[in-house]
């Protein structure tokens, strides 16, 4: 009975050293070590044995057993060693998918399109120019020649004496004048860039500037069209007033306030409690400019306005700091 216990180790083990798979070594645990395996097959004749030499066969039994088992066991660790060896990330088909993250329209950029598309409502042109400019558009015809101290209200990016980088989007004005004839109604929105940077300025940022010239053109007109914008960017309860400045290419020149969004002109910090928020200059196109494009300014009239869109964004979403429209983080521009 020995002996066949011998053959019994000595074959099992062979065929768990051939065995491939997992299933291969199943069947083979239960051929010999299951309930109707060779095993208890042997075990169910030792009835026949003496009462002496029973325990002695009983006890090589069980520790063939225990051998067989580990033998099965350290084949199976080996064989999942193996599969993670060659599968470093098994892919688990029971975790959740990953989503997709749609994309969102900048908030300039939302900002941009509702500006433009209130201007093209009211029969607004779009019109272009290049961001890198020629002194000439971007001051001289513009009422500032050399030298001009309203020059020192804009700085400016040179990339030589005679070009720069745009410091407002009016040269377009000028550049449209030059290639049209009036009646002009048109809107430029663009980048724009500055040497400045802190909460409400960044070295580039966009504007749209506005034009409208014909032969009866009044301040009442200037101040109709941006009313209807004023209502439709902000809403009919929102007022507007103007108030005397000065800009070197429009006379007479005006800076348009509008009601505090937040407070609805009560007074608020926003506002620093007087109720009312600087959105945008403008004012009647200067006679020295029409000279400059060669409109006679006896026969024509016309206003322009200029307006920041980060401001305008700025307003519109109670942002207090312009530099987190340019520091792309996901966790600000989600939130739109
Ligand atoms: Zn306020």
């Amino acid at each position: 009975m020995l002996d066949r216990l011998k053959a019994l180790e000595a074959s099992a083990l062979s065929q768990i050293k051939d065995a491939t798979d997992l299933q291969s070594i199943e069947s083979l645990r239960v051929q010999y070590l299951g309930r109707k395996g060779k095993l208890t097959a042997i075990l169910r004749d030792m009835g026949s044995l003496s009462a002496e030499e029973r325990p002695k066969i009983g006890k090589h039994a069980n520790e063939l057993k225990n051998r067989l088992e580990k033998a099965f066991d350290d084949y199976l660790a080996g064989l999942s060693n193996r599969a993670s060896g060659q599968k470093p990330n098994p892919i688990d088909y029971t975790l959740p998918g990953r989503r997709g993250y749609a994309g969102k329209v900048h908030p300039v950029t939302r900002i941009y399109r509702q500006i433009v598309d209130i201007f093209l409502g009211m029969g607004f042109d779009l019109a272009e120019g290049p961001e890198v400019e020629l002194d000439y558009y971007n001051f001289e015809a513009l009422n500032m020649p050399r030298h001009h101290p309203a020059r020192d209200m804009q700085d400016t990016f040179y990339i030589d004496d005679e070009m720069l980088l745009r410091t407002h989007t009016s040269p377009v004005q000028v550049r449209t004048m030059e290639s049209r004839r009036p009646p002009i109604k048109v809107i430029a929105p663009g980048k724009a860039y500055r040497p400045d940077y802190d909460v409400t300025h960044s070295p580039m940022f966009h504007q749209v500037e506005g034009l409208m010239v014909g032969t009866d053109i009044s301040m009442a007109d200037l101040k109709g069209v941006l009313s209807v914008f004023v209502h439709a960017m902000f809403g009919s309860e929102i007022g507007l007033r103007f108030r005397p400045s000065f800009f070197p290419f429009t006379e007479p020149s005006a800076e348009v306030d509008i009601m505090c969004v937040i407070c609805k002109g009560t007074g608020c910090r926003v506002c620093s409690h007087t109720g009312w928020l600087e959105i945008l200059g403008s004012g009647m196109v200067d006679p020295a400019v029409f000279s400059m494009v060669g409109y006679d300014p006896e026969e024509y009239t016309g206003f322009a306005f200029g307006m920041g869109i980060e401001r305008i964004a700025m307003l519109k979403y109670g942002i207090d700091d312009i530099r987190l429209f340019f520091e792309n983080d996901l966790r600000f521009l989600n939130q739109f």
